[in-house]
């Protein structure tokens, strides 16, 4: 037998969020393989399947990208519907490549339902769009990290090209992607959105500029947007805290 493995975005977080298509899946599923970032919530929806963490953070190690395609093709051949669960899109920074070029190179079907990428979640949470008319027309999605044994990126001739960059996995980097974006010729006062945990309760918001940026530590899972769209909202953020702070120093 050969069942379907079917490459499934489980969106930012929020159940809600999840496509019904996606929902429909998990509840039909016999096995599930799923990244660690995907919430118990979500998973709670594949009620008879087997769940199998093959994410980068369900162990010490991340589960090497060849054993997780030999896992889906062992279940092909054993199950009908196979889940493969990737956080937001799987056509975005999911090794979602990898795993469709192996699968069909083996003859198995191999079906894509698409998620919320993080890039949206986060935009619906800052309340400013990535766009905007007559202003910024181009958007970038990048990632400065590099794979183990893969060329080096050229990630920001892409972010110094665009109005607006959107940066994944940019949480640990957010030092050097600062510096990397102001050598390039980016001004330092040029605004920056971090948005962690977008979707979920714990969400947070802060805004600062490329030349402060290294004083952030996100918390991960965390995107960094830059771009002059973010102006207002940071600008209205800082106002925000003055008020809140006078009191106190006036104390
Ligand atoms: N395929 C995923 C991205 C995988 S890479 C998608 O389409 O969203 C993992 C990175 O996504 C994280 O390092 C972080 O930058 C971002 N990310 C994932 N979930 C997030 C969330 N809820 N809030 C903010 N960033 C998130």
């Amino acid at each position: 037998m050969s069942g379907t493995v079917h490459l499934v975005g489980a969106g930012p977080g929020a159940v809600d969020l999840l496509t019904l298509r996606a929902a429909r899946l998990l509840g039909e599923a016999d096995i599930v393989f799923h990244d660690a970032l995907v919430p118990q919530e979500i998973l709670a929806l594949a009620s008879k399947a087997k769940l199998v963490a093959v994410g980068k953070r369900s162990g010490r190690f991340s589960t090497a990208q060849m054993f997780i395609n030999k896992q889906l093709l062992d279940a092909a051949r054993r199950y009908a519907v196979i889940v493969r669960l990737k956080g937001g899109d799987p056509m975005l920074f999911g090794r979602a490549h990898e795993e469709i070029s192996f699968l069909t190179k083996h003859s198995i079907r191999v079906e894509i339902v698409p998620g919320v990428t993080a890039a949206l979640a986060a935009s619906a949470e800052l309340q400013v769009s990535l766009t905007r008319r007559g202003e910024a027309r181009s958007v970038a999605f990048v990632t400065p990290r590099v794979g183990e044994g893969t060329a080096e990126s050229s990630w920001i001739h892409a972010a110094l090209a665009a109005d607006t960059v959107a940066i994944y996995m940019a949480a640990d980097e957010a030092a050097s992607i600062a510096l990397a974006l102001v050598s390039g010729g980016k001004s330092p006062s040029t605004p920056v959105a971090v948005v962690a945990s977008a979707s979920l309760p714990e969400a947070k918001v802060s805004f600062t500029t490329l030349g402060r940026l290294h004083l952030l530590e996100p918390a991960a899972p965390a995107l960094i947007f830059v771009g002059d769209v973010y102006r207002e909202a940071a600008a209205a953020a800082a106002a925000a805290e003055l008020l809140l702070r006078k009191p106190s120093q006036s104390a």
